[in-house]
């Protein structure tokens, strides 16, 4: 067979910057084949929004390439691809997760190219990190360098402007006093199409049939799955949400679960937007006066800093980081965390956001932490099985992004390669970040009694659990001195040992 080779397409790699014919792309006009592999949704339990968003995409995508795709149903990926080319030669590109990696590899007859949909190649990062000798990773000194890179906020001198690289100061204020929502225009929604509605049909009969399970809620579609979408998406953040997303970056409220977020994580993780076109907008929003320094930058750290640190993490800590369990916790998921069961909680934090995952797969980034992994850290759940939870329960969810966000940031598996001290926090700190305690039949200030908070009663169990090695940090020595202060801690950990892994 002549022309050119076919190019495989995975489902996070959809938009158009994935087949340029550059000189690392696909062959020009190469046919595209994409497989939809069912197998993939049979041996996990994804959030069944999650499984909206991909086959809408994927199905998608394949509509608009036209004659040029060949989308194949298949029960694996190795089916899928024999039954589109048989044994012909295809390219594809690095695939996001290791588990794909192996899979491209061991296959013969495909060419891997390098990878799509991040700024900074894994050479020029594996330089930086080994030339520490030793010292550790820190994102602010990697992000600085992608500035520089990039050419990204900075004046003609090559400094940042505004003269400081980090406003990360100016974006902790607490949300308006007594505002439920803040003063924001809300998120623009894609709108569903006849594609989703066969998404929706499919996925009925593969759950009816009890071919495949899900948990939580497939409501209306809140993403985008194309690129029309997807730059819609974008155009609306830059010119109307961005303008307020510094300033209540770290806030929380409960009847505002979008904030002034991007809503971008779905659309840049399925490939339908490269990071440098939103870094980019977001630059030009500043520069024309559409939005402020604090927020621009804070936009552009997040995007072009963290979501790019954490990719270059995956590859570079390698698998063995996946494995890492420093605190020793081993306390399975109970089941009302895992079936995101937010009936069952009464402690209003964890209830509501446990509803919005439920509800939309998503919470912007402080409930990741602050909530639902601070709770998983003070409970001491096993750090590999909250990473496969949050993989599977987040929309925005991937291999790649969730070890090093879960296993590093959030539950510190590994003992501080990815964060200098283990996030956690009681009621006072929730209380003061945003409206969450209000009304609670908990008290965010009491470690005991009939009210007693269980994320400060849990707190302080985590810091007594593990007193020696928070006193050994000098971020954390003050937290484990406090236990000295507390006359009521033999009762907080009696009532934290009778809660055990029920709901709070
Ligand atoms: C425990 C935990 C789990 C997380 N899981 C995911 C995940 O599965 N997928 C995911 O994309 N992000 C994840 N994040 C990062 C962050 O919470 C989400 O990217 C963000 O909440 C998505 O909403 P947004 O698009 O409105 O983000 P915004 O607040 O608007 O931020 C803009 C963009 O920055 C990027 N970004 C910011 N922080 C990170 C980060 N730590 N890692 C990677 N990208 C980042 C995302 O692409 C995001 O869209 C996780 C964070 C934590 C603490
Ligand atoms: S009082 Fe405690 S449990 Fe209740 S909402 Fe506040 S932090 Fe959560």
């Amino acid at each position: 067979m002549s022309g050119p080779r076919p190019h495989w397409l995975f489902g996070d790699q959809l938009g158009p910057h994935f087949l340029e014919p550059s000189g690392s792309g696909p062959d020009p006009d190469a046919p595209v084949v994409i497989v939809e592999a069912r197998s993939v949704f049979r041996r996990r339990r994804f959030h069944r929004a999650k499984a909206h968003l991909v086959l809408s995409a994927m199905r998608h995508r394949a509509a608009e390439l036209g004659d040029r795709a060949r989308y194949v149903r298949a029960e694996t990926y190795r089916e899928g691809l024999r039954r589109a080319v048989g044994e012909r030669a295809v390219t594809v590109r690095h695939p996001t997760s290791r588990a794909a990696l192996g899979l491209v590899t061991a296959l013969p007859q495909v060419e891997v190219l390098p990878p799509g949909g991040f700024l900074v190649p894994f050479g020029d990062f594996r330089r930086w990190a080994d030339g520490l000798g030793g010292r550790r990773l820190v994102m602010e000194d990697f992000y600085r360098r992608v500035r520089r890179a990039e050419r990204l906020l900075l004046d003609p001198a090559g400094e940042p402007v505004g003269g400081r690289w980090n406003f990360d100061a100016d974006n902790r204020e607490p949300p308006p006093r007594g505002e439920p929502v803040l003063p924001v225009p809300p998120p623009r929604w894609p709108e569903e199409d006849e594609i989703d509605e066969r998404v929706r049909a499919d996925l009925d009969r593969w759950e009816r049939s009890g071919e495949v399970r899900f948990v939580g809620r497939d409501g209306p579609r809140r993403f985008a799955v194309t690129r029309a979408e997807a730059l819609r998406a974008l155009e609306h953040f830059a010119t109307a949400r961005l303008p307020h997303f510094g300033r209540w970056e770290d806030a929380v409220l409960a009847a505002d679960p979008w904030m002034a977020h991007s809503l971008l994580s779905v659309p840049l993780n399925l490939g339908l937007l490269d990071p440098g076109e939103c870094v980019r907008r977001a630059e030009d929003a500043y520069r024309s006066g559409g939005a402020p320094l604090n927020s621009v930058e804070g936009f552009v750290r997040q995007v072009a800093g963290w979501r790019e640190y954490v990719w270059q993490l995956y590859w570079y800590l390698g698998e063995e980081h996946r494995h890492r369990n420093a605190l020793g916790h081993r306390a399975p998921l109970p089941d009302w965390f895992a079936e995101l069961d937010a009936d069952a909680v009464r402690a209003r934090c964890l209830s509501g956001v446990l509803a919005q995952v439920r509800d939309t797969g998503w919470t912007h980034h402080v409930p990741r932490l602050m909530v639902l992994g601070n709770w998983a850290l003070q409970h001491g759940y096993d750090p590999a099985a909250v990473t496969d939870w949050f993989h599977r329960s987040f929309v925005d969810g991937y291999d790649w992004v969730m070890v090093p966000n879960v296993v590093g940031m959030s539950q510190y598996a590994d003992g501080g390669t990815i964060t200098t001290k283990p996030y956690t926090c009681g009621g006072a700190y929730l209380n003061r970040m945003g409206d969450l305690c209000r009304p609670c039949p908990h008290r965010p200030g009491d470690r005991t009694g009939e009210r007693a908070c269980p994320f400060t009663a849990g707190y302080w169990a985590f810091v007594h659990r593990h007193r020696a090695l928070l006193a050994a940090n000098h971020r954390t020595a003050r937290a484990a001195a406090g236990l000295d202060r507390l006359d009521d801690l033999p009762e907080v950990l009696a009532a934290e040992a009778v809660r055990g892994s029920a709901a709070p």
